[in-house]
């Protein structure tokens, strides 16, 4: 399965992943977390990459495509993937696909996860992070068991720098204006699921499951 998910920012594309990557056994390919380990590298393309996280804008996209490409290379790929947080715009879907072709492949569906707006903003204010392992927490509803410490692995939680009141509205205003033109672009190819994100992430889970598994057996019918 070749799979991207889309949604604006806090839709819960990293949760559902970390299940889906399990579901489907594909890897999970997060560009915002292959830039931020950049950044913390200071590698030449985390140093180009930080100034336009922190503003909350978009990486420009010949830098974001030439590391997707280079990453969908790899051995882990060649089942399938899970592209979260890429394509974000018209040029990177267009390179995604001409990409792909260049091997005889092509995308199995796009899965958009809808939340309204206020919802993120909620989402995103309250997201905690494991600095170790990546595990992802909310303040309020999805609570580690000790403050500050990751269930999973003990390691410190911490407040993503961009997810501030400031850089969010950013963000989502960046999803509306270069981002959420991909729904009709990959309607129109006819590979978009759209999928309600409400509810909780195990029911939001489900929802997207069925959507690909009856997908996935159109594919092979
Ligand atoms: P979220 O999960 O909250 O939507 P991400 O972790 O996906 O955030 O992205 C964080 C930041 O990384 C974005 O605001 C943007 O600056 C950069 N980024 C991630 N993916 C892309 C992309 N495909 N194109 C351009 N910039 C990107
Ligand atoms: P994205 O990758 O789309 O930016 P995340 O998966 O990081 O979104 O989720 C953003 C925040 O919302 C995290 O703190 C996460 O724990 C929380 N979250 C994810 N899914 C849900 C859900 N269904 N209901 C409530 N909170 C959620
Ligand atoms: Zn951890």
């Amino acid at each position: 399965m070749r799979i991207v998910l889309l949604g604006p920012p806090g839709a819960g594309k990293g949760t559902q992943a970390q299940t889906l990557k399990q579901i489907f056994g594909i890897p999970h390919i997060s560009t915002g977390d292959l830039l931020r380990q950049a950044v913390k590298e200071e590698t030449n393309l985390g140093n180009q990459a930080r100034a336009y996280m922190d503003k909350g804008e978009l990486v420009p996209d010949e830098l974001v495509t030439a590391m997707v490409a280079e990453r969908l290379q790899r051995s882990d790929c060649a089942s399938g993937f899970l592209l979260d947080g890429f394509s974000r715009t018209i040029a990177q879907a267009d390179a995604l696909a001409e990409e792909l072709a260049h091997s005889g492949k092509k995308l199995d569906g796009v899965v958009s996860i809808m939340v309204p707006r206020a919802d993120l903003v909620e989402r995103l204010s309250g997201r905690r992070v494991c600095r170790e392992c990546g595990a992802m927490y909310h303040e309020r509803f999805d609570p580690p068991k000790r403050a500050g410490v990751c269930d999973k692995c003990q390691g410190v939680l911490y407040q993503r720098s961009d997810d501030n009141a400031e850089t969010v509205s950013a963000r989502l205003a960046v999803y509306e204006r270069a981002t959420a033109p991909l729904l009709s672009y990959y309607r129109d190819r006819a590979l978009l699921y759209e999928i309600d994100g409400r509810g909780t992430p195990e029911e939001v889970c489900q929802r997207i499951t069925a959507t690909l598994k009856t997908a996935q057996a159109a594919h092979r019918s």
